[in-house]
């Protein structure tokens, strides 16, 4: 069976505005491109259909989300809040999320792509699916937008395939260089859903992502945050999908799992510090198709978050999707030849050192 693809023009036209990296421009900061804006997500659309890729994969087809499910996790007043300044002339949604005229209908079709590919997945139409979606969802919190996400698409579809597809138990791994607060907080008292983070050590938003958030109440233990140090590379990444990941899962036996994906791990991004090449994000995607087929008959769901190297994001994009549809193209990661013997690959004590505390942790899944 072929992998299913998301995508709509539309994603394309949210309008994130003039900004230097991800501060708005004013009287001492010259306007640039914001760095959450359309370019790496079409680059990498395009490096798949250059590639071939895009021919065998199974188009899914977009729909707006209904307001009664976006609902289901962000407030009434929230999402009234966003279509009033999107009618408007846009707005703020809360903090680092600049959006224009139109954003709210296109933040309701990156939530229904979402759903629309956990319905392929769910229903047996495609073996795996990537919604390459924008806005982005992971930090947007129940009642305000933050970090370019304004609607938590990943969280809608944990609760989209519950409601509508009445499963019980969803995992939601997410490999995004930034925390993945708004997830977290979603489900923070949730058992039915296993939310793990794998981060850049207070990083954005600030203060958060730590190993000591469990979850809470009946949620307790269902929260597992891996804060890596700055510069964590291969062997650090892969070993706490090893470690981490992998026996949480195994404990938890989902019957879904979702990936929050951001290629803001990689080693090019403006916007993190890490040293994630293609290579290992191929691998994690591996072990991540490995895990779903052990685990949940293969059902496994990728929504894009960040990522902000126009350069490089392609080319992870590429290497993930490669594994996802078990199709090699020939086009290969032309950076590769020098980034994949960089020094710093290997896992360094003080790495290890939160891996092993967050192993522990993983243990304690029930
Ligand atoms: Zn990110």
């Amino acid at each position: 069976m072929a992998s299913g693809f998301l995508f709509h023009e539309l994603y394309m036209w949210h309008d994130t505005g003039r900004a230097a990296l991800w501060h708005p421009a004013g009287l001492t900061v010259e306007p640039d491109l914001n760095a959450e804006n359309s370019d790496t997500k079409r680059r990498f659309r395009n490096l798949l259909d250059v590639a071939g890729l895009l021919d065998h994969l199974v188009a899914i087809k977009a729909r707006p989300a209904a307001v009664d499910e976006v609902q289901r996790v962000h407030t009434a007043d929230y999402v009234k809040r966003i279509k009033t300044m999107s009618d408007a002339h846009g707005g703020d949604a809360g903090e680092a999320t600049p959006f224009g005229p139109g954003s709210y209908e296109i933040a309701l079709l990156a939530a229904g792509g979402t759903m629309a590919a956990l319905d392929a997945v769910v229903g047996g139409e495609v073996a795996n699916a990537y919604a390459l979606v924008r806005p982005p969802g992971h930090h947007a919190e129940p009642d305000r937008g933050r970090g370019f996400c304004i609607f938590g698409n990943a969280a809608l579809a944990v609760r989209h395939a519950q409601v509508r597809h009445k499963l019980g138990r969803v995992a939601v791994v997410d490999w995004d260089v930034h925390h993945g607060n708004g997830t977290q907080k979603m489900f923070y008292e949730d058992p039915s859903v296993l939310t793990i983070s794998i981060h850049q050590d207070n990083w954005y938003p600030a203060d958060s992502g730590h190993l000591h958030e469990t979850g809470a109440g009946k949620g307790q233990g269902y929260n597992i945050n891996v804060p890596l140090p700055p510069g964590s590379g291969r062997d650090p990444y892969i070993a706490t999908f090893e470690r981490v990941v992998a026996p949480a899962l195994r404990r938890f036996k989902p019957e879904l799992i979702v990936i929050a994906s951001g290629f803001d791990g990689g080693i090019y991004d403006p916007l993190g510090r890490m040293m994630v090449t293609s290579t290992t994000y191929r691998k994690l995607a591996r072990i991540m198709i490995d895990l779903a087929a052990e685990l949940c008959g293969g059902r496994l769901l990728l929504t894009h978050e960040g990522g902000y190297s126009a350069a490089y994001v392609p080319y992870c994009g590429l290497a993930v999707m490669e594994e996802l549809s078990g199709r090699k193209t020939n086009i290969g990661d032309p950076f590769a030849v020098f980034i994949d013997v960089a020094g710093g690959h290997h896992m360094y004590p003080h790495q290890e050192a939160v891996i092993a505390k967050a192993a522990a942790l993983a243990q304690a899944v029930k």
